[in-house]
């Protein structure tokens, strides 16, 4: 039996030059880890995309969300262990797990860092996104009442705009921050602010967007001609590829589809993977370009 699926693994890779790439990235080792699942709002996250259109590929539950993942990116270098995103975590109460559908997966970053031999003191570096709950709520957990870094030895990297506008943010996104979630990292002098594009390490690029909030940064790790693009919340699922389907949340919807006019190409010419946050069933792709705009090539390039 073991056999059989291993034989069928390799004829697979054969025909699909990325697929071996869920471990090796050229010098760098990257694994996709779901720290859970969570649902928001089916319109909320597609704008003014009808639903008729967005449910054929995300389906809607009775209180009409669509199911969302949490999905952090760890890459593993020589010296280094990063992690990029840390989902939702698992501190909230039970009435803000069910508003949000949050379901963390059992055992959280330890199950799933134990898998590679590693330990949550192991990691090195966290890469925030941004501040949205789902996206770095996982960074501090609850021991004993008291809330510390999930991470105690890494830095965590996150753009000061961006952590000045959490501090003071809108009226129509200020729901989505919470001060637990990166204060006690501040606190404990663990939290670097990062100012605009920059190489972090050598092969992985710090790029910026501001169209879903002021500064998201996005982690373009690069090895031996290939390179995976952290797409977080500029591109939160494949079914986000084509231009108009842009979120609700987003404060400068104008801005994401620029910015996805940049990065999209781009991507095509270059063969990039997209690497999705909070597809529930894509974690990744690479595109081609069709009279319809760009449409997916290739899809589940990583194992979750
Ligand atoms: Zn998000």
């Amino acid at each position: 039996m073991l056999k059989s699926i291993h034989c069928y693994r390799l004829s697979y890779f054969k025909h699909k030059p990325y697929k071996d790439l869920f471990m090796k990235f050229g010098k760098f080792e990257i694994h996709s880890i779901v720290t859970g699942q969570f649902a928001l709002d089916g319109g909320a996250m597609f704008g003014v995309v009808p639903k008729v259109l967005w449910e054929r590929t995300n389906p809607a539950d009775d209180r009409n969300r669509i199911a969302l993942s949490m999905r952090s990116l760890l890459i593993i270098s020589d010296e280094k262990k990063f992690l990029v995103d840390t989902g939702a975590g698992n501190k909230n109460n039970d009435k803000f797990n069910s508003i949000y559908g949050i379901q963390n997966v059992d055992g959280w970053f330890d199950n799933a860092l134990k898998k590679y031999d590693l330990t949550p003191n192991d990691i090195t570096d966290v890469i925030l996104t941004h501040l949205h709950f789902d996206h770095c709520g996982g960074s501090t957990k609850l021991v004993d009442d008291e809330v510390v870094p999930t991470f105690p030895k890494a830095k965590y990297y996150i753009q000061r705009e961006q952590f000045e506008w959490a501090l003071n943010a809108s009226d129509k996104d200020r729901v989505s921050f919470i001060k637990d979630d990166f204060m006690p990292l501040k606190n404990n002098d663990q939290l670097v602010l990062t100012e605009g594009e920059f190489e972090l390490f050598d092969g992985i690029e710090i790029l910026t967007s501001n169209g879903h909030t002021p500064k998201q940064q996005h982690v373009k790790l690069s090895s031996e001609g290939k390179t995976i693009f952290y797409t977080g919340d500029l591109i939160p699922t494949a079914s986000h590829i084509p231009y108009p389907y842009v979120m609700g949340y987003d404060l400068y919807p104008l801005t994401t589809i620029e910015e996805k006019k940049k990065i999209l190409p781009q991507a095509y010419e270059e063969n990039w993977i997209l690497f999705f946050e909070h597809d529930p069933f894509v974690n990744s792709v690479t595109i081609i370009s069709s009279e319809k705009g760009f449409i997916i090539k290739e899809k589940n390039i990583l194992d979750d």
